[in-house]
């Protein structure tokens, strides 16, 4: 029989980890003769009781299995984790606190099973319940990002998605530190199909991303899969240069053939802080490019791992 594997990032989840056992147990027994389902929580250095509650499910249900991170690694590190440790033919990755709606599972393997997709992905079509400020950075964002990125970041895209065993070697082929899972989902290739769903609340616990979190998270995602800010200061650089070359050409004339006197203080002051700035506004993009950089070539582990199951 064919095995399903949820992938299942916990941070600081004690209280909705017990209600996404209860609901998705219930739709596993819907798809029961379909196929057998495995559950990899990965603990992601939570402060709370998370980890014991694990231990308890895992102890009573051997479908169960977890990791748990040394610290906090990030959502993405425990994504990365969890894929790596599940054995099944078809993996999702999901969010605990059901705002993916584990309802949509059966769903979604058909359309991998009967239908030939490799994967199948949710994206919201609301953003209900979000504060307005929030989603008007969200949707700038994503046009930012399509216009300069060659990979497709599909706006409102969730985590939330089911993909055969093929799709998911490919993404652990990927060993990059800074990882942007919307945009290595969609790098990999591959036939997505999309489900749309509205927007649901977390049923308990809070978000774990502050506006900052999601400010810096969004950058990540520029630097990780464009280079266009890179050209951007070399076409600025130049065109500095030619206007440069004009005025002095014009300055220097009017100088040699009216005996202009000194003068234009404003301007001068002005253009000093224009030019300066947009010296270090490109030396922190490039700034941005080594860090990364930086961190990717010390190669240090995605993630530590205290204990698993
Ligand atoms: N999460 C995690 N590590 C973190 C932050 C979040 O594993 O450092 C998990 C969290 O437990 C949840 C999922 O990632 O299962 C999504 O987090 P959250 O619900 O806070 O984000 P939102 O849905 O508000 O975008
Ligand atoms: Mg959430």
């Amino acid at each position: 029989m064919e095995k399903i594997s949820l992938v299942v990032p916990c941070y600081n989840e004690q209280e909705t980890i017990p209600l996404f056992y209860a609901a998705v147990v219930d739709v596993a027994e819907t798809m029961k003769d379909q196929v057998e389902l495995e559950i990899v929580f990965v603990n992601d250095g939570s402060s709370d009781q998370s980890l014991q509650v694990l231990r308890d499910l895992a102890q009573k249900d051997s479908r169960v299995h977890y990791i748990s991170f040394s610290r906090n690694f990030g959502k993405e590190a425990a994504m990365y984790a969890g894929m790596k440790k599940a054995a099944g033919d078809y993996i999702a990755v999901m969010d605990v606190d059901l705002q993916d709606p584990p309802e949509l599972l059966p769903k979604m393997l058909e359309e991998i099973k009967e239908n030939g997709y490799d994967c199948v992905a949710t994206r919201r079509v609301t953003r209900q319940g979000e504060p307005k400020l929030r989603s008007f950075f969200a949707r700038m964002f994503y046009r930012i990002i399509n216009k300069i990125s060659e990979t497709e970041i599909v706006d409102g895209a969730r985590d939330y998605r089911l993909m055969t065993r093929q799709m998911v070697s490919s993404i652990l082929e990927m060993t990059e530190y800074n990882r942007f899972s919307k945009g290595i989902f969609s790098w990999v290739g591959y036939e997505t199909k999309w489900l749309e769903y509205e927007n649901m609340e977390r049923v308990a616990g809070t978000t774990k991303w502050s506006f900052w979190k999601l400010f810096l998270y969004s950058l990540e995602g520029i630097f990780a899969f464009s280079t266009v800010p890179l050209a951007i200061s070399s076409v600025l650089g130049f065109a500095f240069c030619a206007i440069s070359l004009l005025m002095f050409l014009f300055y220097g004339m009017k100088a040699l053939i009216l005996g202009d006197p000194v003068a234009g203080f404003p301007t001068l002051i002005c253009s000093i802080f224009l030019v300066g700035g947009i010296q270090l506004f490109c030396t922190g993009i490039l700034g941005q490019y080594l860090s990364k950089t930086y961190l990717e070539c010390k190669n240090r582990p995605i993630y530590i791992i205290k204990e698993q199951r």
